[in-house]
């Protein structure tokens, strides 16, 4: 974003026309070597808060205790933060205290990899103190310092560094991967909420397999919270991941799930766990439904006039989208994963073929599609509400997605008619 970069660059020259030092810093100059597309541009500086405060007039003090004000300039917000480090990290989480410091280097010390211990001044020159630009070069992700004590001190250190690697296909150093190993128990103390937001940034990059390969090596995600045994994991699925792009990396949850063998409950229970939104687990917990589903009418080896009824079933149950969802992720598995007996596999495949079109036939997907009311049914029949009024509606709906009835309302009304007649015999 050009016009960023300018107003960033005015923030940064502003601060040097006072005197103070002030540079691009970490992610910002990082993804600006590597040719990525730089989402924010965060700002250190020589500067006090109270200094920066003076200087700008449009901004907020976002993290005073930490040295850090958000500087409004052409509608962007830069977060400026006071040269510091940092010390007496607590439970292998956040710094108990900071204090400012003179060098931009002791700054740059405090941060986690030497990618992003990197700074720039206006005038383009680089600050690598820790020789992160050959780490960007050699395409290596590799800790300031001691790898043991640096994952020591922030134990969240160890997801960011399996999801950089991920994201940026790098390796990862020998002895930061060493460091890395012998501090995976800590993640026990790291909140599921940033574990969470670390893997989903990971599941959405460019080789989420690569991340999983790591993940699974490390033994990572047995030692977080809500541990997951990866052992379980299908390689063979796993290894499809990446087919699901764009609007589809969504999905890619609900293929790990699959790849798990996770029931729709423990799915949901793990998830919780994990703190994703309801939406989301709605979202991806309805992928395993419809394979449970439409696994037991294979298994039930239907003549195949009966599948198209199923499968309208499956839609009603399931709701359309996560039955989309489900053809979606079946069109880039390979065919035949189930490894399933043939007569069996024929079956899925036979679905598959004619899913969309036996869904584009429905000519109504909910209750609130019917052309008919409850109300509606009570008074044809002049009786109280209850139990059987659900029941009676699903029968409508099914019969009408089917097209055995028409959605009209006079069409509607006799065979609500029909079968209460039969109720009252
Ligand atoms: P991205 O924004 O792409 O997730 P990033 O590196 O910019 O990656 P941020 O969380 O935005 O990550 O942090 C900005 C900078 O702050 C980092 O580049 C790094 O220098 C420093 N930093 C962030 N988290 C940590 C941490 N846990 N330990 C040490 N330094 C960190
Ligand atoms: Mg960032």
């Amino acid at each position: 974003d050009q016009e960023m970069a300018r107003q960033s660059e005015r923030v940064i020259r502003t601060l040097n026309e006072h005197g103070y030092e002030a540079y691009w810093v970490g992610g910002c100059v990082r993804d600006e070597l590597l040719g990525r597309a730089v989402d924010d541009m965060d700002i250190t500086s020589s500067a006090s808060p109270e200094q920066v405060m003076q200087l700008f007039e449009d901004c907020i003090p976002t993290g005073l205790q930490h040295g850090t004000v958000t500087v409004r300039s052409g509608g962007y917000y830069f977060e400026v933060t006071t040269f510091r480090t940092e010390s007496e990290y607590k439970d292998n989480r956040r710094p108990s205290a900071v204090h400012f410091v003179k060098d931009i280097k002791e700054d740059l010390q405090r941060r986690d990899f030497t990618m992003n211990a990197l700074a720039m001044d206006s005038d383009g020159n680089i600050v690598d103190p820790f020789g992160g630009q050959i780490d960007i070069r050699a395409e290596r992700v590799r800790c300031v310092g001691e790898a043991k004590a640096r994952f020591g001190e922030d134990a969240l250190r160890i997801l960011r560094c399996v999801r950089f690697a991920s994201v940026f296909h790098f390796s990862i150093a020998y002895n930061t991967w060493k460091g890395l190993l012998l501090q995976r128990d800590l993640l026990k103390h790291i909140a599921m909420e940033r574990v969470r937001t670390e893997m989903v940034k990971m599941m959405a990059g460019s080789q989420p397999l690569a991340g999983m390969e790591l993940l699974l090596r490390s033994r990572i995600l047995e030692e977080v919270k809500a541990p997951v045994d990866a052992k379980r994991f299908n390689r063979t699925l796993l290894m499809n991941l990446e087919e699901l792009k764009g609007e589809h990396v969504i999905l890619r949850w609900a293929l790990l799930l699959l790849a798990g063998n996770y029931s729709k409950d423990e799915a949901d229970t793990l998830l919780r766990q994990w703190t994703f939104s309801n939406d989301e687990r709605t979202r991806m917990t309805g992928v395993l439904q419809v394979e449970a589903m439409t696994s037991s009418i294979v298994q039930e080896n239907k003549p195949v006039e009966a599948l198209r009824e199923e499968w309208i079933q499956a839609v009603l149950v399931c709701g359309i989208r996560a039955t989309q969802d489900w053809l979606m992720i079946q069109s880039i598995l390979p065919a035949a994963w189930r490894e399933l007996p043939i007569s069996m596999e024929d079956q899925f495949n036979y679905i598959q073929a004619h899913a969309s079109e036996w869904s584009q036939s429905m000519q109504v997907q909910e209750l609130k599609d019917l052309n008919i009311t409850g109300e509606a049914i009570l008074g044809l029949l002049g009786r109280k509400g209850g139990p059987w009024l659900g029941q009676l509606m699903k029968h409508l709906l099914r019969e009408t997605a089917i097209g055995n009835i028409a959605n009209q309302s006079e069409a509607l009304s006799a065979e609500v008619k029909r079968v209460g007649a039969i109720d009252q015999a």
